[in-house]
């Protein structure tokens, strides 16, 4: 059985159709990707999956059991921690408390010190132990990612969904996320679902991706056949050309 599955789901905005009828598996322990060109439906599907939005039909399962039955301030219990696309931090609060808010939400929340000192860790472990106490407001963009990515890890996710984890990442640093999102998965026993625009990451650490277009889903595979898939090919050159 996939760790998340989703049926059928589509999503309309007034007259938009953000997705339409897209389905698809994330098995546990594989890191996936989810492509597509700008305005494909990616991020609108996590806000789905996070509950941020409810789907207009469809149904969505984690481990078996319904996501849509669950109230959207539960679904981190239920084992699934995000990252924005642009960063959604509180901006006056240190990182440390930043990283707290995810301590909150476990399964069996912990407070204190026991919780200041596993967030502690885990900014040790991202790289960024040395501004816990800064405020978030005026920290670099990457380091505010690494913020993101702690307080998702705190809250000790089975599934972790990563929205353009590489946006604003130079080429070398490209390729160190891509060591690290690896080691993550392994380190803390993650699925990982993966929106990126970055084709070299995506393609370089998913085992499987799935790729949507105008809201439904037009492909799925390795990254070689999605790669090699006229499909894909010609939702990318369309959207080349069209730019
Ligand atoms: P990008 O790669 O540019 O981030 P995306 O694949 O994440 O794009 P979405 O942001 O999910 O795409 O948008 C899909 C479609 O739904 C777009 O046409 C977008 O304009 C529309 N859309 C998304 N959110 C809303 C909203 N809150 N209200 C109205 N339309 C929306």
């Amino acid at each position: 059985m996939a760790l998340l599955a989703i049926r059928n789901v589509t999503r309309r905005f007034g007259g938009i159709v953000a997705i339409d009828d897209v389905s698809l598996d994330v098995e546990a322990g594989q890191i996936v990707g989810l492509i597509g060109p700008n305005g494909a439906g990616k991020t609108t599907l996590f806000n789905v999956i996070t509950r941020l939005y409810r789907p207009d039909s469809g149904e969505l399962e984690l481990g078996g059991k319904s996501l849509l039955r669950t109230p959207p301030h539960r679904i981190v219990r239920r084992g699934i921690a995000r990252t924005f696309q642009n960063v959604e931090l509180f901006r006056t609060m240190s990182v440390l408390d930043n990283v707290l808010v995810g301590a909150h939400t476990r399964t069996k929340p912990f407070r204190g010190s026991a919780a200041r000192g596993r967030a502690l860790e885990i900014l040790d472990y991202v790289g960024i132990a040395n501004v816990a106490r800064r405020p978030a407001a005026g920290l670099p963009f990457g380091t505010l990612k690494r913020v993101e990515l702690a307080r998702a890890l705190v809250a000790e996710p089975k599934l972790l969904l990563l929205d353009e984890p590489a946006g604003g990442l130079n080429h070398e640093e490209v390729s160190e996320l891509g060591t690290f999102i690896r080691k993550l998965r392994e380190d803390f026993d993650l699925t990982v679902l993966l929106v990126e625009h970055h084709m070299g990451l995506v393609m370089g650490i998913a085992e499987r991706i799935h790729v949507l277009d105008f809201g439904r889903k037009i492909a799925e595979g390795t990254p070689d056949e999605v790669q090699r898939n006229p499909a894909v090919i010609e939702a990318y050159l369309g959207a080349e050309s069209a730019a």
